[in-house]
């Protein structure tokens, strides 16, 4: 690592690489962005799935990756070796409360279940205030339209008054300007 990130991302990312090559193109591209743009990586810490090309992107590019793996849940033989951090925490609990509070925003990309409840405890911890920090979704090949529209529907049928997602886009330049506009674009002035 050759610098201190001055703002970090937690990515919430598949632990599988699913199914079609725009899933890990686009995890890889912004690993390279946040590198690029000194943005540091907040993630579950797995060398797996779309989360290790992710992390792989990061550090090739210099970055820095902080990975944050509860004790006794995942296999930690997946655990990524050659991360700038890693930390190994008691609970799942425990995980939660130390990436949000290690981040500045919150970004999900394509994942099974796992991402969804991250994705989603971010979103309900935020409805209910304890954070305030913007989470963006990275729409890679259209992945969040039907979760998108059953959070409508939850809204259309009254039980909620929006989310708060700052950004659904496949555009990982939008996404970062959206959710982190502080970090600039190393082009930029
Ligand atoms: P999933 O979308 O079900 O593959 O789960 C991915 C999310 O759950 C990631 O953002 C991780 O934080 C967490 N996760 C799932 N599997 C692992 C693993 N083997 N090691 C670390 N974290 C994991």
């Amino acid at each position: 690592m050759l610098y201190r990130a001055f703002m970090r991302l937690c990515v919430f990312c598949g632990s599988k690489v699913g199914s079609r090559a725009e899933f890990t193109e686009a995890a890889r591209l912004l690993g390279t962005e946040l590198a690029k743009r000194r943005i540091g990586l907040v993630y579950g810490g797995a060398s797996v799935g779309v989360m290790g090309v992710l992390a792989n992107a990061v550090l090739e590019g210099e970055g820095e990756a902080i990975g944050v793996i509860p004790h006794g849940v995942f296999d930690l033989e997946v655990a990524h070796t050659g991360l700038s951090e890693l930390h190994v925490v008691k609970s799942m609990h425990a995980r939660k409360a130390l990436m949000t509070e290690k981040s500045d925003a919150f970004l999900a990309l394509p994942g099974g279940l796992g991402t969804f409840d991250e994705l989603f405890e971010a979103l309900t911890w935020k409805q209910i205030g304890l954070h305030d920090k913007p989470i963006g979704l990275l729409d890679v090949a259209s992945y969040f339209s039907d979760l998108l529209r059953m959070i409508q529907r939850a809204e259309t049928e009254g039980f909620l008054d929006g989310a708060p997602i700052a950004i659904t886009d496949p555009s990982v330049d939008r996404v970062l300007r959206t959710l982190l506009p502080e970090a600039r674009h190393p082009l930029e002035k």
